[in-house]
């Protein structure tokens, strides 16, 4: 069903002065709602719960979580009704923000929780109450990353890109999208992930999805954390989108591209490397708000 909507991706080129070359594929044009990353992420999900003769999803996310707009969409898209657990419970008494707007719109239900029982979304124990609450519904975890995920993820490179490119970027929040890509490469192609977030635990988490060494992760260009920005960032942002008319948005896809470029600038790279950056979407938040 999600090949419906899989629209042909364009590339673009970068037109810089750089001994490298980087192309950019443009996953955020998949579609305008389920854009980028969380389509594949989303699509064994959605066919797993089809399978098990479920029509009822329920996930987790953050009051800004790109993952929870797609997840209603899809579910609107294909008839499922959907819940959400949205960390905050004075979200609850306040005016919604966009994205939680946009998720309400397409009939998610959203389930506001504390940040202590949010901190409980993967045990066993909450989600066993969670399934009293809303019986059959195929629970997708925060972020979307579960194996159906990294499975779909994995058919983000296509034959030629496993072949032309020798290193792919790409953005890490939960590090399912990184995960996936990395299982899906070729030997002599390397995977470099700039994450969103501070901290270490990336590499154990992705470490559970893979047991491939080709990859790197930092966290250098995360800007102090999740959702965090800097007025460098910003402003890289901006001359980014003038210069090579290509959208960004501040939570992923700028802190990645400011982080390849700061790479390219300092020689990380070997001479003539073919870089590919996914751009793995997100837009649907900014242009909201
Ligand atoms: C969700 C998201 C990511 C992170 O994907 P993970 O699989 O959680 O690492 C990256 N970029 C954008 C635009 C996203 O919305």
């Amino acid at each position: 069903m999600f090949d419906q909507i899989a629209q042909a991706v364009a590339y673009q080129k970068l037109n810089i002065k750089a001994p490298v070359t980087v192309t950019i594929k443009r996953l955020d044009q998949i579609h305008p709602q389920i854009s980028g990353n969380k389509f594949f992420k989303l699509k064994y999900n959605f066919l797993e719960a089809q399978q098990q003769g479920l029509n009822k999803v329920l996930t987790f996310g953050g009051a800004y979580s790109n993952h929870i707009d797609a997840t209603a969409y899809a579910s609107y898209l294909f008839g499922f009704k959907s819940v959400g657990i949205i960390r905050g419970e004075e979200l609850a008494t306040k005016p919604l923000n966009p994205t939680l707007a946009t998720a309400q719109k397409f009939g998610m239900q959203l389930h506001f929780v504390s940040r202590e029982q949010y901190r409980q979304k993967d045990q066993p124990d909450y989600l066993g109450k969670l399934n009293q609450q809303f019986p059959e519904h195929f629970i997708i975890p925060e972020g979307g990353t579960n194996p159906l995920a990294i499975q779909g993820c994995k058919e983000i490179l296509n034959a030629q890109e496993l072949q032309n490119y020798d290193v792919i970027c790409c953005a890490v929040g939960t590090g399912g999208t990184i995960s996936g890509i990395i299982e899906a490469s070729s030997e002599h192609q390397s995977v470099l992930g700039f994450s969103a977030l501070k901290g270490d635990f990336l590499q154990s988490d992705v470490q559970q999805w893979t047991t491939k060494k080709n990859w790197k992760i930092t966290d250098v260009y995360c800007c102090g954390g999740y959702a965090k920005t800097t007025p460098e960032l910003l402003q890289f942002m901006q001359s980014f989108e003038v210069e090579h008319h290509i959208p960004l948005e501040q939570i992923y896809t700028a802190k990645m591209m400011m982080g390849l470029f700061d790479l390219i600038e300092q020689n990380y790279f070997s001479q003539d490397t073919r870089i590919l950056v996914i751009h793995s979407g997100g837009l649907q938040g900014r242009h909201t708000g």
